[in-house]
């Protein structure tokens, strides 16, 4: 079978699903593999690498999609490349299941064979086909590489001929993927970070980090996670008093504040008020990882860059993983080539889409013809 790449159509999208290493992977597992010309530019794969890698390379999109077997992609198709879908092809790819009906009804009208990264179950046995994952793991670094770039001081303290400089004072809200990323990153750069979680049992992992994990004046304990398979739900009223009245103290202190608070299938809480915004120095900079679900901080506007009045610069980028695109494809490619290697057990280059397969069932949303979405929970942890 061809497993081949289109060039990612939505603006602005620098990555690319698959790269000259995975496919020297892919072709380990039997596969021919493919690019359209130029798909792997804004991550700075040239076609020519692609060639060397032993990758066809294909003029345009439509034939690409024609001449395929499975379709690696990375964003949701848009309508399209829906149209190019057939009962003889597999498409992987972000899918977005929940929030894309006409998406949907169109593979089942199709027929094809479609594999949600979003939908990989979060099981230790699916970890290096984690997409989402090791795409937060990327936004939370570059959110505080952005909030450095729009900070005009050192992370790291100083004593220099010119004078004393203290470290910057770092707040990292939310404590999972991104949140963990962000915290390593920032006290690599030598910043104080402090980061607070609903989640209590992750304050070892942020302490082990040499982050300090910020304990709420309340009598109830934090939620306990481990009783909603690790994420947060929502929380009591008295607990968000709590929670904001610890941030309000917080936020003439911080220099940059880092959201990534993200509760499933809900907008994002709001975190981050207005008078928290109009306490904090001139200068300091909010990151709102969360923008794409509403936002933490009431201020954020999606995809853009504001500073407010008191000079603050609040940024609400939705696209961290693409402004580092080589980077991103990598370990993107990677997810891929590993959910290829599961549903290619014989390496033989011919899908075994094994439907009594815990990762691949419940990645699975359409299926000969079939919803398949949601999947039942898995069977293993
Ligand atoms: P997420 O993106 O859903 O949320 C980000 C963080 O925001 C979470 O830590 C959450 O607790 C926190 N949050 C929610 N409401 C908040 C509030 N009001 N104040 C402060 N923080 C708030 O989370 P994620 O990064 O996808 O990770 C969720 C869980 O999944 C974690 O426990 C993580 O360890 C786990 N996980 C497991 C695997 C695996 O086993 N393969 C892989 C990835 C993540």
């Amino acid at each position: 079978m061809k497993i081949g790449t289109p060039k990612e159509v939505f603006d602005g999208e620098n990555r690319v699903a698959m790269t000259p290493d995975s496919a020297k992977q892919l072709q380990k597992l039997g596969y021919a593999c493919a690019i359209e010309s130029g798909a792997g530019a804004g991550a700075g794969f040239s076609d020519a690498v692609y060639e060397e890698a032993g990758v066809e390379v294909i003029k345009t999109a439509a034939a690409l999609w024609k001449e395929v077997d499975i379709i690696a992609k990375v964003r949701q198709p848009n309508e399209t490349e829906l149209k190019r879908l057939s009962s003889d092809k597999t498409l992987i790819s972000f899918f977005n299941p929940a929030g894309n009906e006409a998406g949907m009804d169109a593979a089942k009208a199709k027929g094809a064979n479609v594999i949600a990264m979003e939908m990989v179950p979060r099981i230790s046995r699916a970890q290096k086909m984690d997409a989402l994952s090791s795409m937060a793991n990327i936004a939370g670094y570059r959110a505080v590489i952005e909030a450095g770039n729009n900070f005009g001081r050192f992370f790291t303290g100083q004593v220099t001929a010119a004078g004393k400089v203290p470290p910057a004072k770092v707040l990292i809200v939310g404590a999972g993927v991104a949140g963990l990323a962000a915290i390593g990153t920032s006290t690599s750069l030598g910043a104080i970070t402090y980061a607070f979680d609903v989640r209590p049992e992750v304050a070892e992992q942020v302490e082990s980090m040499g982050a300090e994990f910020v304990y709420l004046d309340f009598e109830e304990e934090q939620q306990d996670g481990a009783a909603t398979g690790g994420y947060a739900s929502v929380q009591s009223d008295e607990f968000r008093e709590a929670q904001l009245a610890k941030f309000r103290e917080l936020a003439p202190e911080v220099d940059i504040v880092i959201t990534t608070a993200l509760i499933p299938n809900r907008e994002a809480p709001e975190l981050w008020t207005k008078d928290m915004v109009e306490a904090m120095k001139p200068g300091s900079v909010i990151v709102d990882l969360a923008a794409e679900k509403g936002g933490n901080c009431k201020l954020t506007v999606m995809d853009e860059k504001i500073v407010t009045d008191n000079g603050v610069t609040i940024i609400g980028y939705t696209d961290f993983p693409s402004r580092m695109a080589a980077q991103s494809s990598s370990l993107y490619a990677t997810n891929i080539r590993h959910m290829m290697a599961d549903l290619t057990p014989e390496k033989d280059g011919q899908i075994n889409h094994d439907m009594e397969d815990d990762v691949i069932r419940g990645a699975t949303v359409t299926f000969e013809g079939e919803i398949t979405f949601p999947p039942p929970p898995p069977k293993v942890q």
